[in-house]
């Protein structure tokens, strides 16, 4: 574990020490306290257990009560389209292949200023609800629409959220059978190099990181089997991780038969895309082999319930993947297909949603969601050494949980309050060691100012689509 930033620095650590708290670790033997504390040093981890802080600690900026509330590690989200936050609401009614073709002509007018507000607004709604690291899967970029993924890194840093932008590309229009309009792609060469630059320019290797960068062309269907290769290529080349959509929808694999000659799990091992550093999001249509190939490999899932549920497109196999040692996320997917927008609320729908689809009581737990969104969302982001359970050593990002109130004060276990219960209110979110959220509410941000920014974009850009 590396060592706190703490042993570093001149000047004392300054604490934070969190007290008569329950606590889940989501740690390997999933540790719990009933009551326990956690101390904080700068950014890190500095102790945690059963009981009282220990004795003597210098430096204490501030003591928190942490009677009636439950301290698990920040949420991580780990699919999602931050620009579909100003259409949402629109083709209510389709499944995903109906959805992006009544979508996209709408998504290839967005700018620098829409992107910039959207990210604020699906950024705001998560962390207010507990995310403690973000990623945004950003593809559609339009010729002559500005600094797209500067402004979506602006805005995350703004917020004060651990981020990965999974810098995505297309590059098959409708031109050449694909989806997406003609403008709204770039070429091979252009998707790559701009791609190469935002790593460059942004990506953080080092511990504790708070922005990165992932390789991230958008699908089977919306990219070339070249963009596919080369991008895998190009991650490997630069030390970044790989992202994509895959075996979404019935449709995609009839895609992939016709133009491949295999299904999609196949057609990606062809191109490069099985390894310890790809995560697919959605995996639904997997059989046991595909299954079989992402354990053996440890090809990471984002599993995205709701999304799944709002297109239609099937419920995937998240036990038989655990069962596999597939490393498997939880993301909220765009809000264009997943109007909250919240990952708490995922932990429910995952839990719910794995019951019908496994059609067994006990196919997913409490604890198992809970580690969901937050150990194996690190782990898919490659980040399971520093961030996704409370440990000593690890970066202070983490989450209280206001469980004292009518919606959860009558419910027997804190972990089981969580999960099944109502979104719990968020008292106090800790990222990197410092607060984002206090009592519901966004400290960096004015919530109030983004909710009339981001209904002022989706304004202009429903008035620009219309115009088309
Ligand atoms: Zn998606």
């Amino acid at each position: 574990m590396a060592p706190s930033t703490a042993s570093s620095t001149a000047s004392p650590a300054a604490r934070i020490v969190i007290e008569n708290v329950a606590i889940a670790t989501v740690d390997t033997h999933d540790t719990e306290y009933a009551s326990g504390h956690i101390v904080v040093a700068d950014n890190t981890i500095e102790s945690i257990g059963a009981g009282k802080a220990p004795e003597g600690l210098e430096n204490v900026v501030r003591r928190i009560d942490g009677t009636g509330h439950l301290a698990t590690p920040g949420l991580v989200n780990t699919h999602h389209h931050f620009y579909q936050w100003i259409t949402r609401g629109l083709a209510t009614d389709h499944n995903l292949f109906n959805w992006l073709v009544a979508l996209y002509p709408t998504w290839a007018r967005i700018d620098e200023r829409m992107t910039y507000a959207a990210a604020q607004g699906s950024l705001a709604m998560m962390v207010r609800g507990g995310v403690t690291t973000a990623m945004d899967h950003h593809y559609v970029f339009p010729q002559g629409s500005g600094d797209l993924s500067g402004s979506i890194i602006r805005a995350a840093s703004e917020m004060g959220v651990r981020f990965t932008l999974a810098r995505g590309s297309m590059d098959r229009s409708e031109k050449d059978g694909g989806l997406p309009p003609d403008f709204a792609v770039e070429t091979l060469e252009g998707a790559l190099a701009a791609t190469e630059e935002t790593v460059k320019k942004h990506h953080d290797a080092s511990f504790g990181a708070m922005t990165q960068i992932a390789v991230a062309p958008c699908s089977p269907f919306s990219v070339s089997t070249e963009l596919l290769k080369q991008g895998a290529e190009l991650a490997r080349r630069l030390g970044v991780r790989l992202h994509t959509h895959g075996s979404e929808t019935v449709e995609e694999e009839k895609f992939c038969h016709e133009l491949f000659g295999m299904g999609p799990t196949d057609y990606f091992e062809s191109t490069g895309w099985l390894g310890e550093d790809v995560w697919m999001a959605h995996s639904v249509h997997m059989n046991d082999s595909d299954i079989a190939a992402f354990g053996r490999t440890k090809t990471g899932v984002a599993h995205c319930p709701s999304s799944n549920a709002r297109l239609a497109a099937g419920i995937a196999r998240v036990p038989d993947m655990l069962a596999a040692g597939v490393p498997v996320g939880l993301g909220v997917d765009g809000t264009a297909s997943n109007e909250s927008g919240e990952l708490h609320t995922e932990l429910r729908n995952a839990l719910l949603i794995n019951r019908l689809g496994a059609h067994r009581e006990a196919a997913l737990n409490a604890r198992q969601a809970l580690r969901l969104g937050t150990y194996g969302g690190a782990q898919v982001l490659g980040r399971a050494g520093e961030i996704g359970s409370l440990e000593a050593g690890k970066l202070a990002d983490l989450v209280l949980w206001k469980l004292d109130t009518l919606a959860h004060s009558s419910i027997a276990d804190p972990v089981t309050a969580l999960v099944f219960g109502a979104a719990a209110p968020v008292t106090l979110s800790l990222v990197n060691g410092k607060p984002v959220v206090e009592n519901s509410r966004l400290l960096h941000v004015d919530e109030d100012a983004i909710a009339r920014s981001t209904r002022d974009e989706a304004q202009r850009l429903a008035r620009i689509a219309a115009q088309d």
